[in-house]
């Protein structure tokens, strides 16, 4: 009979565990380190040891991600403390956020061998892990990035170590211990996803230079693309994004007007990719207002409110003020002594093109209108107004020559026709989702290949079978 020491040694530990939690079997921390050092070492040894798991160990490991993911209580808990501790979002979009970015980030079946062969035999081309990623995590999205590069980073084979936003360190390292967890029950190498006790800019340029780490992700704003970026070693970068709107003539207005109001209030607007401005034909303008406030839109006409908004949301005109950041309409309205009600979703108001709400990626739920004669000018404006982010754009039109002509001369790696921003992350809208969008390093819509590298393998003379 064989015996599986390490099994039983692995279960006797689970039992004494269970009699008394209190007193854990050794000292594993669950994926969490005093030092990026320790981290990053612990995160190497386990990719080392990675490498002898199968394909389906690796999507068994997906799936347990997405079950400690959609467990109630857990999506309850992490939902609801990342809204408490990041002062951003709300904790129902943070729950359809978690639940997607689980369920529709793709597993190992996104890693597609190529292959060739031919009278000089057989070529592969593998999708092969990098070994140890660095990832640093925004605010806006903290458990939803962990939980879509965790998936796809390891589908591809690697290990991952995290830098998430100070800001939310505690939902980002109780997430990944609850992670650790599950992937120890079963059968996971420990510390496939790691992080620090105290995340700061210190810890997070040590991952960046450290020689184990082969690959950098920053999904974040520009600086810390670009320091990524610097660095010299593979790195992808998520940045920011000012996704625009347009809607000429020949659109279904009450559509448009009801996709837009809804995607731009999805998750108080904190998506990259939520429209943060709405460049509307003079001819449709006032009708499509007019459906926006039937959907939830509160129209503010005052100049003088309006300057108060600026003055309120933005640092000198040139910033988001982090205080608003993802707050309710409610919240921001309140604030400026106008009392609504939680159906008011959006705050919309007519603004010139170099006005600071059009300008600044807000990302709070103040959509700017800006009124244009013809759809021309709308898309120039659009594009002039992405700022060459190359980022995310939606268009309401049924003119499919105009369509065509902003999808070609916006170039951003998502734009959406005739639905809601989040229609591009796979959201009623096809294909797959992430909230790590690479636009300026290329990879967009982030996947486990993109964390792969391709290597080939080739066989001479042999295994093709078509000719004697
Ligand atoms: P941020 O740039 O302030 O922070 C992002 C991460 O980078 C955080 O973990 C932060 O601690 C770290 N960081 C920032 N500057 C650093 C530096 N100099 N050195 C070391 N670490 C540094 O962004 P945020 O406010 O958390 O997130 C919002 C921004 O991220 C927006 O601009 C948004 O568009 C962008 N974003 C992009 C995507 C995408 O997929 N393209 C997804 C989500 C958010």
């Amino acid at each position: 009979m064989n015996i599986d020491v390490a099994l039983i040694e692995k279960v006797v530990k689970k039992v004494l565990n269970e009699v008394d939690s209190s007193c854990p079997a050794d000292d594993y921390t669950y994926g969490i380190f005093e030092t990026m050092d320790d981290a990053i070492e612990a995160s190497f040894k386990a990719q080392k040891e990675y490498m002898h798991y199968s394909m389906a160990d690796r999507q068994k490991f997906v799936e347990g991600i997405r079950e400690v993911v959609c467990d109630k209580a857990n999506l309850d808990y992490m939902s609801t403390l990342a809204v408490e501790e990041s002062g951003m979002g709300a904790v129902e979009y943070k729950k359809q956020k978690n639940v997607l970015a689980a369920m529709k980030s793709p597993g190992v079946e996104d890693l597609v061998t190529e292959a060739l062969s031919g009278d000089d035999g057989l070529t592969l081309i593998e999708y092969c892990p990098f070994g140890v990623i660095g990832a640093i995590a925004p605010t806006t999205n903290p458990t939803e990035t962990v939980i879509c590069n965790s998936i796809a980073m390891l589908a591809g084979g690697n290990s991952v170590v995290f830098s998430p936003h100070p800001r939310s360190k505690g939902v980002s390292i109780w997430l990944i211990k609850k992670l650790n967890a599950k992937l120890e029950e079963l059968g996971a190498p420990r510390n496939l996803i790691v992080t620090v006790k105290e995340p700061s800019i210190e810890n997070t340029n040590i991952m960046m230079n450290h020689p184990k780490v082969r690959m950098l992700v920053a999904t974040g704003g520009p600086g810390i693309v670009k320091a990524v970026m610097s660095t010299g070693k593979k790195a992808i970068g998520a940045g920011a994004g000012n996704p625009p709107v347009v809607v000429d003539e020949t659109a279904d207005i009450e559509k448009a007007a009801r996709d837009i109001v809804n995607g731009c209030s999805f998750d108080n607007n904190l998506p990259c990719i939520a429209e943060k401005e709405c460049i509307a034909v003079d001819q449709i303008a006032d009708y499509l207002i007019f459906n926006m406030k039937n959907n939830g839109a509160y129209e503010v006409k005052d100049p003088a409110v309006i300057e108060q908004l600026v003055e309120l949301v933005t640092n000198d005109r040139k910033k988001p003020n982090v205080n608003f950041v993802g707050k309710s309409a409610q919240y921001i309205l309140d604030k400026v002594g106008i009392k609504v009600g939680p159906e008011v979703k959006v705050i919309i108001m007519e603004a010139p093109k170099d006005h600071p709400f059009v300008q600044i990626e807000l990302m709070m739920p103040i959509l700017p209108i800006v009124r244009v004669p013809n759809v021309d000018e709308a898309i120039d404006f659009a594009v002039e107004v992405e700022h060459g982010n190359r980022h995310t754009a939606m268009m309401h039109s049924r003119n499919v020559e105009k369509l065509s002509r902003m999808a070609k001369e916006i170039e951003t790696t998502i734009f959406v026709k005739n639905g809601p921003s989040y229609a591009g992350i796979g959201v009623g809208g096809m294909g797959c989702t992430t909230f790590t969008i690479a636009g300026p390093t290329g990879e967009g819509l982030t996947s486990a290949k993109s964390f792969c590298r391709k290597r080939r393998c080739v066989l001479q003379d042999g295994f093709h079978i078509r000719m004697k």
